[in-house]
């Protein structure tokens, strides 16, 4: 809909663990575990992937920044190449949503879709309906991997707010509603 990138630190992670590269072998154990990658891997790869040519007309950064190093780097590197960013969206879902969420996840092997068990099934059992893909549960959307995920969220992500609404560049959308309305609140704030 904004004619600009889809970005996401987690699924680039998980594209390399399935290409087998050196990035996707270190990452494995703390993703697993719903642990954060370290900041200067995680830093390295995203800064690379938004200078590809399919980024000049802007991109959605999903997952990232996670941590303050993270949004400092992103600050630095987006300064010295004349970029800013526009707009931090905040999504805010309460935790016990969150993991009825997670717990009811299935995600496409090949394309990354996300569907839920209950509230967006896919038509045919277990395939994708944009790629025909393989649809699995992440390891890390398990019981003990989300509470570490929401506890380092807690502790990392959540001071990050203040980080971007005192630049006046943070907006927040209920997101405890449908994929719908959730989409639509979305929208609403990114359009001015
Ligand atoms: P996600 O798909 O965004 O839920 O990310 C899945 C996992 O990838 C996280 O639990 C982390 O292990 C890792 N990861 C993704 N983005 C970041 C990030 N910005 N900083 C550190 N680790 C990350």
């Amino acid at each position: 809909r904004l004619g600009c990138v889809h970005v996401s630190s987690g699924d680039l992670f998980r594209k390399h663990q399935v290409e087998g590269t050196n990035t996707g072998k270190l990452v494995e154990t703390y993703m697993r575990r719903g642990e954060l990658v370290p900041d200067h891997v995680t830093i390295q790869m995203i800064l690379q992937r938004v200078q590809e040519n399919d980024c000049t007309n802007g991109y959605v950064l999903d997952g990232f920044p996670r941590t303050f190093a993270q949004a400092q780097a992103l600050d630095k590197a987006l300064h010295e190449r004349r970029e800013i960013v526009d707009v931090a969206l905040y999504i805010n879902v309460d935790q016990e949503e969150l993991v009825r969420r997670l717990n009811g996840r299935l995600i496409c092997r090949k394309c990354q879709t996300p569907f839920h068990e209950v509230t967006a099934p896919p038509s045919k059992f277990g395939v994708c309906d944009d790629c025909s893909g393989e649809l699995y549960h992440r390891e890390d959307d398990k019981p003990d991997a989300v509470r570490r995920r929401v506890q380092l969220y807690l502790e990392q992500t959540v001071p990050l707010l203040d980080y971007y609404r005192t630049q006046g560049k943070l907006r927040e959308v209920n997101g405890q509603g449908s994929i719908d309305e959730v989409g639509h609140a979305m929208t609403l704030a990114l359009a001015n």
